[in-house]
């Protein structure tokens, strides 16, 4: 088998064509207006509104510049349990606050932070939960939300990787106190670098709105310790254009992923997400689990050999954000309490994902794969 002449990455942004973005931008331009809630973020903000379902939104500059403001808004402090098992912005959104991530350990099958090893970790000190949706798959959100009204607790999602994930029927964003999404160039939407924080009460919008405008009321009056968290025009046309072109884009991506589960299903030591009643998967990602003694070869072995044929798949999430040294000396990282987060780190992989990759890249992805099925040394 000869390789792929080009490298397949994970992901591809997703481009709109330019004339499209370029009649936004004339608009942009007309205005004068360039950033500080302009007319392009005004629009934007309303059609994603209504795209994801929820009643308030913000939008920012970047992913997490809006989670650092929402640890704020919630006033979370002193220790708030997470996750392991993501992307190092998680944990370092409660650091840059002086808040302690207290780790604990996911559900063996969808990897979102288990309900009941949240419960165990509560302490004195404990003021929230801030869980992921990790592949856009969501978090058991009634069982944190009954721990969550148990003990007092705010419930922050990241919801990064969730951008159009429904449960029954409802957006994702509408769970919790409060969900940020990532507009970032490798997620399903973007503005090239952006974000934005769904509030559950529209109450808290208004709060948001002022930490991510330095914390000013007017010109004269500065409330509170607000960061400059604002999204430009540019991102918001860019973002607006990106939007126009979702449908076709989530429609084959999906195609793709059903076509990654056909020829990859049934291979012994593969393991795909699951497939959950009700819930409708935002088609961010195609993650595999590789079990090494199924399989014949290890995860990291496939990754490699991959590699090799112009393939560059990605180890989402390895190491756990547990295991880097500004986190390992806490008591809560300590491997024996995050074993399962343990096992998903060493067996997930991220495949090539994205609308504008061929199915017959695909199946040839899957038959690479199929050829090293229990032969790598
Ligand atoms: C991408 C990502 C972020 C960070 O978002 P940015 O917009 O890049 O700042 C946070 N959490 C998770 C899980 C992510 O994947």
């Amino acid at each position: 088998m000869t390789p792929f002449a080009e490298p397949i990455y994970v992901t591809s942004p997703l481009l709109p064509p330019l004339e499209a973005v370029m009649a936004r931008l004339a608009d942009v331009w007309a205005s004068r207006w360039i950033t500080n809630n302009g007319q392009q973020n005004v629009l934007l903000e309303a059609a994603l509104r209504a795209y994801l379902g929820v009643p308030a939104l913000s939008l920012f500059n970047n992913g997490t510049i809006a989670l650092l403001a929402a640890v704020r808004a919630l006033d979370l402090h002193g220790e708030v349990i997470t996750t392991p098992f993501t992307f190092p912005a998680t944990p370092h959104a409660l650091a840059w606050n002086g808040i302690t991530p207290v780790f604990v350990d996911v559900d063996p099958v969808r990897l979102t932070l288990n309900p009941r090893a949240v419960e165990k970790a509560i302490t004195p000190q404990t003021t929230g939960i801030l869980a992921v949706h990790v592949y856009g798959l969501p978090c058991d959100v009634d069982g944190l939300q009954q721990v969550a009204r148990r003990h007092g607790l705010k419930v922050l999602y990241d919801g990064a990787h969730a951008f159009a994930t429904t449960v029954n029927g409802a957006g994702i964003g509408t769970f919790g106190d409060m969900t940020m999404y990532s507009f970032h160039a490798t997620k399903l939407f973007h503005t090239a670098e952006g974000g934005a924080l769904a509030c559950g009460e529209p109450a808290l919008r208004e709060q948001v709105d002022r930490l991510r405008n330095f914390g000013i009321i007017d010109p004269e009056t500065v409330e509170s310790v607000g960061l400059n968290g604002k999204m430009s025009e540019m991102q918001a046309a860019l973002g607006l254009a990106v939007l126009d072109c979702l449908p076709p884009e989530i429609a084959a991506r999906k195609a793709l992923l059903a076509l990654y589960r056909r020829l990859l299903g049934n291979l012994a030591g593969v393991t795909m997400l699951p497939d959950i009643p009700g819930i409708e998967i935002s088609h961010q990602y195609c993650v595999i689990r590789i079990d090494e003694e199924r399989f014949g070869c290890s995860r990291d072995d496939l990754h490699r050999e991959l590699k090799k044929y112009n393939v560059i798949c990605r180890k989402y999430f390895f190491p756990l954000c547990s295991d880097y040294a500004c986190y390992s000396e806490l008591p809560s990282a300590d491997p024996a309490n995050l074993p399962t987060a343990r096992t998903a780190a060493r067996q997930v992989l991220c495949l090539p994902l994205y609308g504008s990759l061929q199915p017959s890249a695909v199946e040839y992805i899957c038959e690479i794969i199929g050829a090293l099925h229990g032969c790598v040394a």
